[in-house]
């Protein structure tokens, strides 16, 4: 079974970002770049499929600029067989649809019976990507997923995901997407013969013009990033307890209007 695993690469988690001049992007300098969390599992999905089933194929997938070689990179140390980077000026601009798009043309040309993808990246969070490629490809899409189990014929997928008090079970036709919730699975830490295996593993360049793409502007443009405004200050309240709680109330109720 073959199977792509589409990932983003996002800042650390621990990078504190802050705004760049131009008031549209963040401040790239000194950034750590990794595979967007909830990507991981997706990649370790595919892996376990695969190595279940005991035969097939997983390849990465990932649109971005010339660094995004490097979370393709992890992806194949994991155990990816092989990536595909769309790697283009001409998406640099990309909004969701756009992204999904030019993702979509690759899965074409691929053509996967399984489409993996994180519920969403975690820097943008536009949790939309998974859900128009099932749409451009007329396939369909579970979110969110917390368990699968892909049939002995390979032609069917049963997943599972949580809602409120229980599990959702859904039957899905392959070819169809999927997109990893937390809980999915523990994703597998590189081995050192996975890093270094993953130097001779093929990462294809893919450009505009090898999917016949013709420019097209995007629909959501970013109009300011803003942060939030800092925390004030905690306060100690002072006096006896019963003078505390009193002004602890009054300040609830008439400062931060929560009571
Ligand atoms: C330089 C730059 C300029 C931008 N300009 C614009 C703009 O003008 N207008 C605008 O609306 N947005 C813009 N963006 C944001 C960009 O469009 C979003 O990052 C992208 O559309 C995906 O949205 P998301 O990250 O919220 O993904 P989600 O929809 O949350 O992603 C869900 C899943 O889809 C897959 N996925 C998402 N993105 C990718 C990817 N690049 N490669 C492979 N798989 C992926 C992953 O599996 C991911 O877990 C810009 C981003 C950059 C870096």
């Amino acid at each position: 079974m073959k199977i792509l695993v589409a990932v983003k690469q996002v800042p650390d988690t621990a990078t504190q970002v802050k705004i760049s001049a131009d008031p549209r992007a963040i401040d790239t300098t000194g950034i750590t770049w990794i595979v967007s969390p909830y990507d991981e599992f997706a990649v370790e999905e595919a892996l376990r499929i695969k190595e279940k089933r005991g035969q097939g194929e997983v390849v990465a997938v990932s649109l971005g600029p010339e660094r995004v070689k490097e979370a393709l990179r992890s992806c194949l140390a994991m155990g990816c067989d092989r990536a595909i980077h769309l790697n283009d000026p001409a998406w640099n601009d990309a909004d969701t649809l756009v992204t999904s798009k030019a993702l979509a043309a690759v899965v074409k040309q691929e053509a996967p019976q399984l489409l993996l993808c994180g519920r969403q990246a975690i820097d943008d969070d536009m949790g939309a990507v998974a859900a128009q490629l099932a749409e451009l490809l007329g396939w369909p899409c579970a979110s969110w997923i917390m368990e699968e189990a892909i049939d002995g014929d390979g032609k069917t997928v049963r997943t599972a995901r949580q809602v409120e008090g229980g599990l959702e079970v859904f039957d899905l036709p392959l070819p169809a997407v999927l997109t990893a919730q937390k809980g999915l699975n523990e994703p597998r830490y590189p081995t050192l013969r996975g890093i270094m295996g993953a130097k001779k593993k093929e990462i294809r360049d893919v450009k505009a013009a090898d999917l016949g793409w013709a420019p097209e502007p995007p629909q959501l443009s970013v109009v300011t990033l803003e942060a939030l405004p800092p925390r004030p200050p905690g306060r100690i309240l002072q006096g006896d307890v019963p003078t505390a709680v009193k002004e602890l109330v009054r300040s609830l109720r008439e400062e931060a209007k929560a009571i």
